[in-house]
């Protein structure tokens, strides 16, 4: 096994994307070296079913170039620094599933501009990771993807306790961050799949504001919702991959925001004195968890103790993110994946009779249950008679939300909260009911309506007699581009607590 220099005691997983960056850069390790250790170890955690793809000859040439150019003193941001990326980005070496039979064993003519960037500031991709199809899902067990190691499709496993799910949908890069396979990952939100998995699996992760990130190469689920974003072990880990990933992306994102791309660590450091955080009564109600309520209370006490103020706030449109979520997630879902019909991408049914029966075949075996049952949803809520009731509402619904939040902003620079109303459940446990599935999401569904930018922090570990030592993520949401203050007040508070340093045992 690969050790790292003198120096450092810690092994090379365990250094973060801040502590590898140093090394490479002082040249006591090398990229080549960092990413033969983490391609081994991502296979002797094969069991953990977070890799759907790895290959080591892509990996190892783009290490190769990283050396060489931290030896021609030419290395960007994150010169030689491994990353891994959720299945939903396209990737030109890689296969690009989206966790979906529809497009198993694809291989995309391009890199999405996320993964572009990334490597362009110097990252080495270790490979990709499973996710739920086509990004549906909160507990990473609506994958139809066959994870590295294992001859049939299993769901990824939670490190801090496998036989919990790691959360969704971006559950292979939260369990891969956690159980230190890799320094960082990129996950996608639509609806919580960055901040809900970081939060179940002890990890930091940041949702930007809508339109931060381009969503070109990103498989589309919910077009207006779906955002990129890093997860890490830090704070300051995720500050510096945003800071790569972000930015302008005009001529292939019509959604992108015309704002020059930031350096978000600028302010990490800053003093917490005076800032205001609202508290939403919505988000501490009765179906908040007793351990994740104690949890969070410690973690306000000690941004108090920081120089934070709390401010009570209402968010009093809450519970309707819900159904409002799950009408215009499921309508843009059904419109996007009109694509897969057996002629462009992908699955094509073997046997079928004319090409309708074609298009049936193709996407009845190509689809999973969670996806059909989203495309039906959403072609109900879209069609003549229903679009009035249903779609029209929602929107009229999105909007007053978007507003709560402004009127929120008036009283509060951060609001913080829950990320979800329990922490991780047990693999099974919830997937016969999707509608206990959507419940979950109460918390971070709101921010992902108004486009607002968002983040998952470990703030403990649950102490109840069934949950034990599984962690709890705290959320804080900030206003329109906001990211910058989001991470300087995730950052203080992890300088002054280890919650982020935990290690799941046997990792
Ligand atoms: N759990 C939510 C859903 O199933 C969010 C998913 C996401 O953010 N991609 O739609």
């Amino acid at each position: 096994m690969t050790r790292s220099s003198p120096s450092t005691s810690a092994e090379l997983h365990e250094l973060g994307v801040h502590a590898l960056q140093h090394a490479l850069r002082t040249k006591q390790v090398s990229a080549v070296e960092v990413a033969t250790h983490l391609l081994a170890r991502g296979r002797a955690h094969a069991s953990l079913g977070t890799y759907v793809d790895m290959r080591e000859d892509v990996t190892l040439a783009q290490a190769r170039a990283s050396d060489e150019r931290i030896a021609r003193g030419q290395a960007g941001l994150l010169e030689g620094i491994p990353v891994a990326h959720k299945d939903i980005f396209v990737t030109r070496d890689f296969a690009s599933t989206a966790g979906s039979r529809m497009l198993k064993g694809y291989r995309s003519p391009f890199d999405a501009t996320v993964v572009a960037r990334l490597a362009q500031a110097g990252m080495v991709t270790l490979g990709k990771l499973n996710c739920d199809e086509f990004a549906m899902g909160s507990s990473n067990e609506n994958t139809a993807i066959c994870a590295l190691g294992h001859d049939a499709v299993v769901p990824v496993r939670n490190p801090w306790n496998t036989a919990r799910i790691p959360g969704g949908s971006s559950g292979g890069s939260a369990a891969a961050v956690a159980a230190l396979l890799t320094p960082a990952a990129t996950g996608t939100d639509t609806g919580g799949s960055i901040r809900q998995p970081a939060s179940f699996c002890g990890v930091t992760g940041i949702k930007p504001t809508y339109g931060r990130a381009s969503r070109y190469g990103m498989v589309a689920f919910a077009s207006s919702l779906d955002q990129a974003g890093p997860m890490a072990r830090s704070a300051q880990d995720c500050a510096l991959l945003l800071s790569a990933l972000c930015g302008p992306d005009l001529d292939r994102d019509s959604t992108s925001l015309d704002i020059p791309a930031e350096d978000f660590s600028r302010s990490l450091d800053d003093s917490l004195q005076g800032l205001r955080i609202g508290i939403p009564a919505e988000f501490f109600g009765e179906g908040l968890a007793a351990d994740v309520r104690t949890a969070i209370d410690a973690a306000l006490q000690q941004y108090q103790q920081l120089g934070a103020t709390l401010v009570p706030i209402s968010l009093p449109r809450t519970e309707l993110s819900i159904p409002v979520y799950y009408i215009i997630a499921p309508a843009e879902a059904s419109s996007n994946l009109s694509r897969f019909d057996g002629v462009k991408f992908g699955y094509r049914a073997d046997k079928y009779t004319d090409l309708s029966d074609m298009y049936k075949k193709t996407r009845a075996q190509g689809f999973g249950e969670e996806v059909k049952r989203r495309i039906m949803i959403g072609t109900y809520v879209l069609s003549h008679g229903y679009y009035d009731a249903y779609y029209l509402q929602a929107q009229k619904i999105r909007r007053m939300i978007a507003d709560d939040f402004q009127r929120a902003f008036e009283q509060c620079d951060l609001i913080a909260g829950p990320v979800a109303p329990t922490v991780a459940w047990k693999i099974g446990e919830k997937s016969d009911d999707p509608v206990a599935n959507y419940l979950a999401d109460i918390f971070t569904l709101p921010a992902s309506l108004a486009g607002l930018p968002g983040m998952s922090l470990p703030v403990g570990f649950s102490t109840s007699e069934q949950d034990r030592g599984m962690p709890i993520g705290m959320q804080l949401i900030g206003n329109y581009l906001q990211e910058a203050r989001l991470l300087n007040a995730a950052h203080r508070f992890q300088q002054a607590t280890a919650h982020h340093l935990a290690k799941p045992a046997g990792y």
